[in-house]
């Protein structure tokens, strides 16, 4: 049978057009939830994690600039759009490596995504609590596949950025993760004045990209090359947009796993006069 490597998987990933890629034992990564993988008939000890960068922005556009939503909220949910790619990458792994077993994964994960994907080569962990990738910045979702097959890949240390403090010192409420903005944005209910004068000071009705646009890697941060994010972006949202659009629309979007109550509050906060 074909050997499950980096060399084997590169036709498949190129025409998908996903350039940020890496492959390491399951064993190298950390289990987080392995229900999931015992779900997925997949056992701990053996197999390979396809780690994958989804990158999602644009970033020079000026419809970027003018955005009153955080950039990864823009195209569609990305659990939607990677349910769609992986489910398609699966089918042609299929082909080529028959009587394996692939499940993918996005968000929803057994492993801790973020160190799999440093420890891939994707990567480096930023002080900001994301993966910085060469191309994308930190502008990029995370997903893998996982499968019983195995690997000959080794995976690495992960590397860390360079601490330069940009981050910490442009965010508002000093990387401390229990106040941040982007976490307030998705609180439900009433916000105290407080949450609410730190919300109209964000100027953002979903999250906050302060911390990773500050970042030097982001500075050249390239476009997403991937079609499914490229499409239906919506930049700019009025509270009366959101009371207007039919629900299978809404459900698409990034800010609906909250209820359309909570990012209706939001801007109609930042519509007040
Ligand atoms: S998203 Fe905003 S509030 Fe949260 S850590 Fe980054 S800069 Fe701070
Ligand atoms: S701004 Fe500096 S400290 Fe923060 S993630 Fe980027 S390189 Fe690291």
């Amino acid at each position: 049978m074909l050997r499950f490597t980096a060399e084997n998987l590169q036709p498949i990933l190129s025409a998908h057009r996903l350039d940020t890629a890496g492959l390491l034992p399951l064993s190298a990564c950390r289990i987080t939830q392995g229900y999931l993988l015992a779900r997925a008939g997949l056992s701990a000890n053996e197999g390979s994690v396809l780690m994958l960068a989804l990158p999602y922005t644009m970033p020079d556009t000026a419809d970027e600039a003018d955005r009153n939503i955080s950039r990864y909220a823009v195209p569609c949910d990305y659990h939607h759009i990677a349910k769609d790619l992986l489910g398609r990458l699966i089918e042609e792994l299929r082909r080529d490596w028959p009587g394996a077993n692939f499940a993918a994964f996005a968000d929803h994960s057994p492993i801790d995504e973020r160190h799999a994907a440093a420890a891939a080569g994707l990567g480096m962990l930023g002080d900001h609590g994301l993966i910085i990738t060469p191309h994308y910045a930190s502008y990029v979702f995370l997903a893998e596949i996982i499968t019983d097959l195995p690997t000959d890949a080794q995976p690495q240390i992960p590397q860390t950025c360079s601490h330069c403090g940009a981050c910490r010192a442009a965010c508002p409420v000093g990387l401390d993760k229990a106040r941040c903005l982007s976490a307030l944005t998705q609180k439900k209910g009433e916000l105290s004045p407080d949450e609410q004068i730190a919300l109209r000071e964000g100027g953002l009705a979903w999250g906050c990209d302060r911390c990773q646009e500050v970042c030097p890697h982001a500075r050249h941060a390239a476009p997403t090359p991937l079609a499914a994010f490229r499409q239906d972006r919506l930049y700019r949202l009025t509270a009366a947009e959101i009371e207007a659009m039919d629900d299978q629309t809404f459900s698409r979007r990034a800010y609906a796993w909250r209820g359309r109550a909570v990012i209706l509050r939001n801007l109609r906060l930042l519509e007040k006069e």
